[in-house]
Parts: C-alpha cells; sequence; structure tokens
C-alpha cells in the first residue's frame, strides 16, 4: 500500500466537492495546506457534465425550502447562508459566465463542460489535486487523523469531507459507497430510494396515439392535490416525462391517480367561454375545429374518443353535457401511474444521512471529529430545475468556509 497525507482530503470530485475544494483553496494556498480530492471514477464531475441535457441548469432564482424535500429547518439555514446570488457570485469568481431562462441558470457557453472546467482551472491554479481511479472504501479515525484506504493507498488527512453523491444514476458515477463511509463515522442513513424519474402509465394505447407530444400542463397526484406542478411535459410509448414529472416521481406509487391539466392557460370559466363562442362563430365546421387553434391534433383526436364525441359531427351538434366533459377531462385528465423506476433511471434520490446529525451552518458532523458530510449524499433532495446542484454547491462552499475557519487553528 502506497501511503500519502493531506490537510483537507474530500472523498468525490462532483458538484459538491468542487465547489468545496475551490471556495477554500485561496485559503488553503495561503496556509500553505494541501487538498486532495480522491474520485473512483476514470473522469471527475460526470453527473454535472450531463446535467440539464448537457447544459448543466446549476441553480434557480427559485431556489427556497419549499422546493426540497426533507429537513424544512435544515435546507432553510443552508438557503439563508447561500440564496442563489451568493451562489452566481461564486461562479462570478471562477469566470463562468451563465444565463438565465425563467430563473433557471445555465452556463453561456450552452454546455456543462463550461462548469467543469472553470471549477479545473481554477483549483489548478491553486495548486488542488484531483486523483481520479481512486475509490475510498474504508475510513477510520487514527491517532487524532482521519486515514482513508483506497484500492492502492492509505491516505491521512485532519480534515475529512464525504461528497460521494447518491446512489442515483449509476452510469455516472452513482454508487452506495457513500452511505457506508458515512456508517463507518457512526452516521445513520434514511433509506435512499430513487427521485426525479419518468415513470410509466398504464392507459397504453392512449400513449401511443400521443407519443412525442410535447408542451406546459399542470400536473398533480390524487392523494396530493396541492402537489400540482406546472411546466412541460412529455410524453413516451411508456409514460410521462419533464420536469413537472420529474418533481412528482419521488412521491409517487404504482396505482396512483395523476391528473393532467391540458390547458393551464386557461381557467375553467374561460375555456367555457371560448369553446362556446367558437363553437357559435363556426356551427357548421366539424367537432375538431373546436380544439384546432389550441391542441396539438393527436390529443384532440385522443380527446374525441375519450368524451365519446362524434369526430364528423357539427359543433352546432354539441350540447351542454358535451362541452362540459371537454373542458373536464382537459383540465383534469386521469391517468394511472404504472409504477416507479429504478436507481438507473432516477437522477436524484431521497434519504440519505439524517441531517440531525449533521449542523447545518458548517456541515459539520455530529458524530465525528473534523468531518464534513456534503451533498446529495445527505437526507434532503429537491423539485426538478436546479435545485438539487445548487444543494451540492451550497453545502460544498460552506463546509468549505469552516474548515477555513479551523485551518487558521491547525
Ligand atoms: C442525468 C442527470 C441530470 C441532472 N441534471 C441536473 C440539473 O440540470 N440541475 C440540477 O440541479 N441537478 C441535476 N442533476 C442532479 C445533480 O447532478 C446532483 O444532485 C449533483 O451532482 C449532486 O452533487 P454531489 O456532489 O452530491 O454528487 P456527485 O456530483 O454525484 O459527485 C459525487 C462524486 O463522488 C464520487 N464518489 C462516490 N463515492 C466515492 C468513493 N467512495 N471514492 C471516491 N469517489 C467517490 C462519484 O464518482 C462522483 O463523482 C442531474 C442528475 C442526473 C443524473
Amino acid at each position: 500500500m502506497n501511503q500519502a497525507s493531506a490537510d483537507i482530503l474530500i472523498i468525490g470530485a462532483g458538484a459538491s466537492a468542487l465547489a468545496c475544494a475551490a471556495e477554500l483553496a485561496p485559503k488553503a494556498k495561503e496556509q500553505n495546506k494541501k487538498i486532495i480530492l480522491l474520485e473512483a471514477q476514470k473522469v471527475c464531475a460526470r453527473k454535472i457534465l450531463i446535467s440539464g441535457n448537457g447544459r448543466c441548469n446549476f441553480t434557480n432564482a427559485a431556489a427556497a425550502p419549499s422546493k426540497y424535500y426533507g429537513d424544512k429547518k435544515f435546507i432553510t439555514e443552508i438557503l439563508k447562508q447561500f440564496p442563489p446570488t451568493a451562489c452566481l457570485k461564486f461562479f462570478d469568481k471562477i469566470g463562468l459566465k451563465y444565463i438565465s431562462e425563467n430563473g433557471r441558470y445555465f452556463p453561456i457557453a450552452g454546455k456543462a463542460s463550461a462548469v467543469k472546467e472553470c471549477f479545473l482551472n481554477w483549483l489548478e491554479n491553486y495548486g488542488v489535486k484531483i486523483l481520479e481511479n481512486q475509490t475510498a472504501t474504508e475510513i477510520k479515525r487514527q491517532s487524532n487523523l482521519w486515514e482513508i484506504k483506497t484500492q492502492d493507498t492509505v491516505y491521512t488527512t485532519k480534515f475529512l469531507v464525504l461528497a460521494c453523491g447518491s446512489k442515483a444514476y449509476p452510469q455516472a458515477g452513482g454508487t452506495e459507497l457513500g452511505y457506508t463511509l458515512a456508517r463507518q463515522a457512526g452516521h445513520k442513513i434514511n433509506m435512499p430510494r430513487p427521485a426525479l424519474f419518468g415513470f410509466d402509465l398504464m392507459e397504453k394505447k392512449a400513449l401511443i396515439r400521443i407519443a412525442g407530444i410535447k408542451m406546459q400542463a399542470d400536473v398533480w397526484l390524487e392523494k396530493y392535490p396541492q402537489s400540482k406542478q406546472t411546466d412541460e411535459i412529455l410524453f413516451t410509448t411508456r409514460g410521462v416525462n419533464g420536469n413537472n414529472i420529474l418533481t412528482l416521481s419521488r412521491q409517487v406509487q404504482g396505482g396512483d391517480k395523476i391528473f393532467i391539466d391540458f390547458l393551464p392557460q386557461f381557467t375553467t370559466k374561460d375555456l367555457h367561454k371560448y369553446l362556446t363562442e367558437r363553437a357559435s362563430s363556426y356551427p357548421n365546421l366539424k367537432t375538431k375545429a373546436l380544439l384546432s387553434g389550441i391542441l396539438p391534433d393527436s390529443l384532440i383526436n385522443l380527446l374525441i374518443d375519450f368524451a365519446h364525441l362524434r369526430k364528423n359531427n357539427k359543433l352546432i351538434e354539441l350540447n351542454p353535457s358535451n362541452f362540459a366533459k371537454i373542458e373536464e377531462t382537459l383540465k383534469a385528465w386521469p391517468f394511472t401511474v404504472a409504477g416507479i423506476r429504478p436507481f438507473e433511471e432516477a437522477y436524484s434520490a431521497a434519504g440519505g444521512v439524517l441531517t440531525s446529525e449533521i449542523e447545518a451552518k458548517t456541515l459539520r458532523s455530529k458524530c465525528a471529529e473534523n468531518l464534513f458530510i456534503i451533498g446529495e449524499l445527505l437526507d434532503i433532495d429537491a423539485y426538478c430545475g436546479g435545485f438539487s446542484l445548487h444543494f451540492a454547491f451550497a453545502t460544498g462552499a460552506l463546509a468549505a468556509k469552516s474548515i477555513g475557519e479551523n485551518l487558521c487553528r491547525t
């Protein structure tokens, strides 16, 4: 076994780890302290690279406790100290230029790799080492230091940061190892479960007819009427996807009823007025013409069948109960969830290290000395839309601040 040492060692080189190292690097250099990041994968930051469909939606102006699941007191403290404005300031500092799309922030380069490159350049400038192909399998306290074992090396360090991420998306480095290491340090884990996944619906025949449709819609679960999410929905031959579906996913189970409002731009009253006025203006047109200006063709055809209407009927032949059925269906079309999807299809995980064992201000472990736990390894998960990465960067930066303050005392 090789031996190596650092003053600060971070396990993982993903979003939270890079933010932690970047925030700490100037101070560490000034004080001649060595930072090492260990990364199990051949290349670091794989989830950053694939995030936001390769564009990396790295924060959201609407980041607030309501956009997160888990310990609300914990997340409130994190966001108080590291709101979206702090995140933007942080990226200004490391040289990333960005744009906002409805409050979602992306690099102006249009590529997630710009985020990774800014981190790597910044860290190289301060002499921070990222060691790839190093999988930490064991951590323990040894004579007031942490000892970390990888496949070929034993590292010692004063400050240890666990930034291993979650079990989600193993194709890009998702692993259970972080939970194992946290347990070795005395932490308890809330059993991880997939979150942020597109799910299958039972209505396969209907889906085949509308697959490919991408449009704004409200979606909500019958069991949680307050769960309503407005965003783009995408229909596939198997089910549904899109930001609003991903956000709902961590609450769904097979058999749940989900409602879709295909016309969130209209209130029920406005829709009724629009349809009846259209019918009286064009009484001799066919039923399909009632909706052709506001809905995709394939959806109108499906609706006509679902509402037991006749395609070739004229608008003048529609009765009040036909209108009521059309309006009711379009504003709350019921579908049934077929089941949840595995970690391989989940962008994130619910569950993780119990936040009651972590200080929210500093991300310091309450169970073990000089240990910090950050990012998605913690028992907090978020809505879709840049909130997960915001949390990873926030926890990384806050842990760095705390380690920085303690560095002076070493
Ligand atoms: C397809 C996809 C798209 C996404 N898009 C977005 C988006 O647009 N916006 C958003 O906010 N969120 C997005 N997310 C979620 C976001 O990527 C994660 O929440 C975020 O990366 C979590 O940061 P982290 O540092 O906790 O973990 P990660 O970024 O996963 O980093 C953890 C790192 O630790 C390494 N590691 C783990 N265990 C060990 C070990 N024992 N030894 C050494 N190394 C180890 C892993 O290989 C990994 O590189 C997306 C996720 C996926 C999968």
